[in-house]
């Protein structure tokens, strides 16, 4: 599934990237050993067959609520020098998907980064004669100011240079407007602060013609993560928190509430539900 409808709004994903991993470089304790007993919801989607390597999904989310077109996490980005082969100077047709999906440069409203790690900013900007400049134009650009903040004298460990090439641009530029973690974009579309990931992590709430949904950020990863709140989560800034953060979550829009991945492959979105003293996430 690639879109979906909240009331009166429609979301549309977008992917800039999949990459398989294996499941233990995230997650060092998500052994196939610990993982089989799972797989009756984990696979086929979000684990494959040997319980030892999962995809993992870098996409945007579109957001149309009433006139605004708001992207949700601007992934990788095209020409940029990262550590990461795959990642490394890549050419893609991720803007052409964007204008598929009714987000041409143009016409983007705002941009919402749910934080500042490097596959989360990347398409903020793009290379013209050299420079790095804004790749919407017209956007607002909406940077937490508490995530800033960290970072500001930081350097994300996955991607140092990504401050540089597309974060510092913003910053600097007439776009950027510094929000608080539980901002409001629309009359249906608001932040609600995920700490613990990162310190300034937002995750964006859509509410609609009483239907709910909730854009993840990297507060989950995986789905895997619905059973096991607790595992250590290697990007995690803080993992104390994002634990705590992490059961809240579950407790608030367990049941009810369309959860959106931000990595999670497709199906991408589903439910997160009671599974005996566990939750699981069913599509
Ligand atoms: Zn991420």
């Amino acid at each position: 599934m690639e879109s979906w409808k909240v009331g009166d709004v429609q979301i549309h994903r977008v992917v800039d990237l999949l990459m398989d991993m294996p499941t233990n470089f995230l997650f060092p304790q998500a052994t196939p050993e610990q993982l089989l007993p799972l797989q009756s919801w984990l696979m086929p989607h979000f684990l494959n067959a040997s319980a030892d390597t999962m995809t993992v999904s870098v996409h945007t989310f579109v957001v149309q609520s009433g006139d605004a077109t708001i992207v949700v996490d601007t992934c990788i980005g095209d020409n940029k020098e990262r550590d990461a082969p795959n990642w490394n100077m890549r050419t893609s047709n991720f803007l052409d998907n964007l204008t598929e999906r009714g987000a041409p440069r143009e016409a983007v409203d705002m941009v919402l980064c749910t934080h500042l790690h490097v596959d989360h900013v990347g398409w903020n900007t793009i290379l013209e004669n050299d420079t790095w400049v804004p790749t919407f134009p017209n956007a607002r650009y909406l940077i937490g100011r508490e995530e800033w903040a960290f970072w500001e004298h930081e350097d994300d460990p996955f991607g140092k240079q990504a401050k540089q090439d597309s974060i510092l641009p913003i910053v600097a530029s007439d776009l950027v407007q510094f929000v608080e973690t539980d901002h409001r974009l629309t009359d249906e579309v608001r932040l609600v602060p995920t700490p613990g990931h990162t310190p300034g992590h937002v995750s964006v709430l859509i509410e609609s013609r009483g239907e709910r949904a909730i854009i993840t950020g990297d507060l989950f990863h995986h789905p895997l993560q619905f059973a096991h709140p607790s595992w250590q989560d290697i990007a995690d800034v803080d993992g104390a928190i994002a634990e705590q953060t992490r059961l809240a979550f579950m407790q608030e829009y367990g049941d009810e509430t369309l959860v959106l991945g931000t990595h999670f492959a497709s199906p991408t979105a589903g439910h997160i539900v009671r599974d005996g003293e566990f939750w699981r996430f069913d599509v």
